[in-house]
């Protein structure tokens, strides 16, 4: 049985429930995630939306691209969920936000193109200068 995941904001205003295994988890090196977060990369965590469930006050959202919504918490500004309008079906938690992170495992960086310089991440996951459905190089 797969134990639920729980999550929420700094301020616990949104709090969040995700039954159901993750279906991805990625480092995310792009320039919106850095500015959407603050944070020099973006762990995602990516669940059928279906199995996600607000328990306390939903997200606010913010269109921050023709092709994408965000979540985050009006109150203290957390970054939350990342929804693409191509797939509705699926929605990106970050793995920040989770109580326990440590319980989701991720597989790939995507967007290296643009990761910061001097953030040195030591792990032999596959690294994708861009999206993932575009290929990867050699690790860099
Ligand atoms: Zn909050
Ligand atoms: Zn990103």
């Amino acid at each position: 049985m797969i134990q639920a995941l729980e999550g929420g904001c700094l301020c616990g205003r949104v709090r969040y429930r995700a039954n159901g295994a993750t279906i991805h988890v990625n480092h995310c090196h792009c320039e919106m995630c850095r500015r959407g977060s603050g944070a020099p990369v973006v762990t995602w965590a990516t669940f059928k939306t279906s199995d996600v469930a607000f328990v306390k006050e939903p997200p606010t959202f913010y269109r921050s691209s023709a092709k994408a919504v965000r979540g985050f918490c009006s109150t203290c500004g957390s970054a939350l969920t990342w929804q693409g309008d191509a797939s509705p079906e699926e929605i990106d938690i970050t793995a920040g936000s989770l109580d326990r992170p440590d319980a989701v495992q991720p597989a790939d960086h995507i967007w290296t193109a643009s990761q910061i310089a001097w953030l040195h991440m030591a792990d032999d996951l596959p690294r994708y200068p861009r999206q993932r459905s575009e290929g990867t190089t050699k690790p860099t």
